[in-house]
């Protein structure tokens, strides 16, 4: 069986060496690097050949590239490599590959042309001053063969183990069993529509409700299909550490109940979590785990490969202590060697996705589970937004060196003026102004310049604003209205931001380089919401996946005499008290109760104390680390009385489960829509402009997913019993009562 494998990733498999170096260097941009080919391209003759496909086999393997250019008056074949700052301070293995790289080129089109010699060009281009540097070597058409030969022998052992590993991942696959007797209820619509997503392609949007074990609903039928499928790989990406536990234990209880064949499974985590040397660079000579890292790799890779378990962080961890390499960058590498990869939804959608690269460049087939899909609005409009603090450009300003003090005192400038035109706090704008936009950009090359000479001068608080402006000046050459410029000032103090509000235009090539995806979630409604916002195809599947559980087993009341709305906050208070203990005391069991503020939290908690000491209470504080997070989920024991006071779209909304008697009632005292702010009232006007839904899509539709979602905490299993207080007359209007699960039954109560 042939294994099609890139001269690049042969040569970065079979001749990468020496010491790891992450540390940032100015490198070009790819635009920057796309120019640079041109230019040197435009400076040759006009026999030169450009881009030249070439391809060959050595026994099973078929190798393929693309080649820079050659000119055959002078028999010279030539690789372009585009760099800023000074040549002697590339890594000599970053030079070595390049050269690795040029051979192998060399020795397929000596078989294409069948030339007996070939000149070889390293072309190294400043892409500040545009100037070459060339480095040649002469080759024959034998000792190029030769240097052909030895690195497909290097890697040839390692790809007939991925073809073996292919067939016997396959074979398992297609014999893979349930792990459970049966499906629980709705689980098996679910697993049934997604392995038709994944049999067609394309993408499903799937509501499923909470209990009928979606994770594992999903997983199972991707793995089932992935033989006949001809799928290479599974992304399951998840918000949140739990969701990747989930999927973990879906997939270890998928393994123990089958044959366990050899699917190779990876955890991704992120460096902070993953790092052995917090106080180290990683680089030779500051960490001992990236010093020789590349020597030690392919011994650990190796044995990553035959692992018989998952490789979750602690597994990974350890079999990175024992070759002695990096944990965080071996995981790295193996993201291209296994079959499912558990990670972060960055790893797959934001701007410099790992995941999405590879897919795109090695045109993987992969299956994309999206977890708990309802945050990736809200995740995909960080991941393309930028913002920059007046406090942290003055602060660069002041400690800069001498070479840096006019730009940055440009941009303070340019800043100022665009505060002169807004005297009002808040202000959004289609485009980032000119003059501004070019005094930062200016501040950026100069910052790279200098970074280039002396990557010593980048001190930490420079480096946070330097990555923030490049990527505030990347986001504002391509600013369109799906994405607003606004600047924010109050107490001295200013804020320019580029804000995302519809990242479809972002997330488009990542859902295209996908073979299908399954979003899934218990609050996906209304779908259209979520099709528009993400930019998924107008072809996409939908399910509404019916719930286990019966209208028995939950008491809904919507209490109409109580507002929450803020010019009522005040007057609320003692109803709500009285509401909540008369519930205690009817039905004394732990309750949580959701408000949409601290302070809104604290009036209402601080009064029911005061009339009912007798009850215990506790209360969410702002940014809890999590061993008190822990402690307030404590509190919940079974059988336990007691009620819980936590904000809706908090820690305690949702991805917390407290089956059975741990918890027996939610009180639900705000619609959970933001606040109406100068930001969200633009964005609400770009949605309208765009869908002519401004308020369901910035106001109404995320409010109500997070009151669905924090009710969902009472009902976990068809033996739970609970009850819901919802407490606002705007609960019984129908724009609002179609957005709760279809299987609740709601009780409209003008008193308590
Ligand atoms: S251990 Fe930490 S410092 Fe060392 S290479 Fe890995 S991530 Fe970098």
């Amino acid at each position: 069986m042939t294994y099609t494998v890139s001269v690049r990733a042969l040569c970065e498999f079979t001749a990468k060496e020496g010491d790891l170096d992450r540390r940032f260097t100015p490198s070009p941009t790819g635009q920057e690097g796309v120019e640079g080919h041109a230019t040197i391209a435009a400076r040759r003759g006009s026999n030169y050949e450009k881009e030249i496909t070439l391809e060959g086999d050595y026994e099973e393997l078929h190798v393929r590239g693309r080649a820079d250019g050659y000119d055959p008056s002078a028999n010279q074949l030539e690789e372009f490599k585009t760099y800023r700052g000074s040549l002697e301070r590339m890594p000599q293995n970053h030079r070595a590959l390049h050269w690795a790289q040029l051979r192998v080129y060399g020795a397929l089109l000596c078989r294409k042309r069948a030339l007996t010699a070939l000149q070889l060009a390293l072309v190294y281009f400043d892409i500040t001053t545009e100037q070459e540097t060339v480095f040649l070597e002469q080759h024959t058409a034998e000792s190029l063969e030769e240097s052909f030969i030895c690195q497909c022998q290097r890697f040839i052992g390692w790809a007939r183990q991925e073809t073996a590993h292919r067939s016997a991942r396959n074979a398992a696959l297609e014999t893979l069993r349930f792990p459970y007797p049966e499906f629980h209820a709705g689980q098996r619509e679910l697993a049934e529509a997604a392995y038709k997503t994944v049999r067609r392609g394309g993408a499903l949007l799937a509501q499923a409700p909470t209990g009928i074990g979606k994770t594992l609903g999903t997983i199972f039928p991707v793995l089932k299909a992935m033989p006949t499928t001809d799928l290479d790989r599974l992304f399951f990406l998840s918000a949140k550490t739990p969701g990747r536990r989930l999927a973990l234990d879906a997939l270890e209880h998928i393994r123990s109940q089958s044959e366990r064949g050899p699917l190779r499974v990876l955890e991704l985590v992120a460096r902070d979590k993953a790092c052995e040397n917090p106080d180290k660079e990683c680089a030779g000579d500051s960490c001992p785990l990236a010093r020789g890292f590349y020597d030690r790799l392919a011994a650990a890779r190796a044995a990553a490969a035959v692992e018989p378990g998952i490789l979750d962080q602690p597994r990974l961890r350890e079999i990175a202590r024992a070759h002695q390499v990096c944990p965080y960058y071996l995981g790295q590498e193996l993201m291209r060697w296994s079959d499912v990869v558990v990670g972060d939804y960055n790893y797959y959608f934001d701007s410099t996705a790992p995941l999405f690269t590879l897919t795109y460049t090695n045109q993987w087939k992969v299956c994309l589970l999206v977890d708990e899909a309802h945050n990736l609005i809200e995740r995909a409009r960080k991941m393309y937004s930028a913002s920059l603090e007046r406090k942290a450009l003055d602060a660069v300003r002041f400690g800069a060196p001498i070479a840096l003090k006019n730009v940055l005192d440009r941009v303070s400038r340019a800043w100022d003026t665009l505060l002169e035109g807004q005297p009002q706090e808040y202000s959004a704008y289609d485009e980032v102004p000119d003059a501004f936009r070019g005094a930062l950009e200016r501040a950026v090359a100069a910052i790279t310049e200098l970074v280039a000479e002396r990557p010593e001068l980048l001190a930490t608080e420079v480096e946070d604003f330097y990555f923030e402006a490049m990527n505030f000046c990347a986001l504002a050459a391509q600013i369109d209205t799906d994405t607003l410029f606004d600047i924010s000032r109050s107490a001295g103090q200013s804020v320019l931001c580029l804000r995302n509000v519809i990242p479809r235009r972002f997330l488009g090539p990542r859902w295209s380089a996908a073979h299908a995806q399954v979003l899934f979630s218990a609050t996906l409604s209304p779908p259209e919401f979520h099709l528009d916002v993400l930019g998924l195809p107008s072809d996409s599947r939908r399910i509404d996946v019916q719930s286990p559980f019966k209208a028995e087993q939950l008491a809904v009341r919507v209490i109409r005499s109580i507002s929450t709305r803020w010019k009522d906050r005040a007057a609320s208070v003692e109803p709500i008290v009285r509401l909540m203990r008369a519930q205690f005391e009817t039905l004394p069991g732990n309750y949580l109760a959701f408000f949409s503020s601290f302070d809104y939290l604290h009036n209402v908690a601080t009064r029911f104390v005061e009339h009912n000491p007798h009850i215990p209470t506790w209360r969410q504080e702002r940014g809890m680390p999590e061993a008190e997070r822990d402690a307030f989920l404590q509190r919940f024991s079974p059988g336990g009385q007691g009620i819980g006071f936590a904000v809706l779209g908090g820690a305690f909304g949702e991805g917390i489960d407290l089956p059975g008697t741990r918890l027996i009632g939610a009180f639900i005292a705000t619609l959970g829509m933001p606040q109406v702010s100068g930001i969200n009232e633009e964005m609400q006007r770009r949605m309208e402009a765009r869908f002519g839904a401004g308020y369901e899509y910035i106001y109404l539709y995320p409010g109500l997913q997070k009151v669905v979602q924090a009710a969902g905490r009472v009902i976990r299993t068809t033996q739970d019993r609970g009850v819901v207080l919802m407490m606002d007359a705007r609960f019984a209007q129908h724009n609002v009562r179609r957005l709760l699960p279809r299987w609740w039954h709601v009780e409209t109560l003008s008193a308590p």
